[in-house]
């Protein structure tokens, strides 16, 4: 599943360390980073996505590959262990350039991922460093109804997509979340689109099924311009399928992004 990415031109690994860690709801911790490497960086918004870099358990520091281009996957892949560091994809839900920090808000799975467990427990201080690499959310000119589908891997992307998006904007967006309590509410969002959150609460559904299934349930859709779908690799391609086929959305109007999937583990 290879999307359509708009990529970085100009792209450095950036040295960061953690400034603040919230715990938003129960399935969520948004981690602040921030330090003067961020001067004179900048974000398009959208579902701006980078790789984070954080240490492995016991390691001291934070070793970053040099190189900036892709050749960095395998300079770090070359270093021992004992230095080599994690490495995940991650979206950056808001920039306060005049802070130079950046907030990433991580869904917590659970001690087995390496990332959802360094979030659980990063502290003011600690090491991380990011890298650029892109965003995918393109809709179209005058694309002004829309579908956006996520899981909660997929619902920083959705709502810093929402809170740049043109007011004139409508359309659907379905929302899964692991809890009820991690609804978020007053969301900012254009009064046409109709945002409906979809708490799993303990089914034991894998996550993205709850929101697929209601796509597929929802009698009227309005034709959308244009569709982003991001979260567990089925719910992306089970949506696209369904847009395809039952709702003849054309296939470049599709933007759909396996952002993990369940029950493997992200390469890095
Ligand atoms: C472009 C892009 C942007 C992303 N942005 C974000 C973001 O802003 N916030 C965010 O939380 N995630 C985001 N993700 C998803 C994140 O990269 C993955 O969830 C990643 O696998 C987490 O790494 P980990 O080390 O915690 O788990 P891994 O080591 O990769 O996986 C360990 C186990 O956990 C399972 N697992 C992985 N992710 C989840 C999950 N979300 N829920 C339940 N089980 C899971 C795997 O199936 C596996 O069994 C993004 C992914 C992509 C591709």
């Amino acid at each position: 599943m290879i999307p359509k990415v708009r990529r970085f031109k100009r792209r450095r690994m950036i040295p960061l360390e953690v400034r603040a860690n919230v715990r938003v709801s129960p399935s969520f911790s948004r981690l602040t980073l921030g330090g003067a490497t961020l001067a004179g960086y900048s974000s398009p918004g959208r579902d701006h996505t980078v790789r984070l870099f954080f240490p492995r358990t016991r390691q001291a520091g934070l070793w970053l590959p040099s190189l900036r281009n892709d050749a960095w996957m395998a300079e770090t892949l070359l270093q021992p262990v004992s230095r080599r560091p994690w490495v995940r994809n991650y979206t950056v839900r808001e920039h306060r350039p005049d802070k130079q920090e950046l907030d990433i808000e991580f869904a917590l799975h659970g001690d087995q991922g390496p990332a959802s467990a360094w979030a659980a427990r990063a502290r003011p201080g600690d090491p991380a460093g990011i890298f650029d690499e892109g965003y995918s959310y393109l809709p179209p000119d005058g694309a002004d109804r829309q579908l956006l589908v996520a899981d909660e891997s997929a619902l920083p992307a959705v709502l810093a997509i929402l809170s740049a998006a043109p007011a004139a904007l409508t359309g659907n967006v379905f929302l899964e979340v692991p809890r009820t309590a991690d609804i978020r509410p007053g969301i900012t969002c254009p009064a046409g689109v109709e945002v409906k959150w979809l708490p799993r609460d303990g089914a034991g559904t894998i996550p993205g099924e709850l929101a697929l299934e209601a796509v597929r349930n929802t009698p009227d859709l309005g034709a959308p311009s244009y569709a982003w779908v991001a979260g567990e690799a089925k719910l992306a391609t089970g949506v696209r399928r369904h847009l395809v086929s039952e709702r003849r959305v054309e296939k470049k109007d599709i933007a759909f992004i396996g952002y993990w999937r369940h029950g493997r583990s992200s390469p890095g």
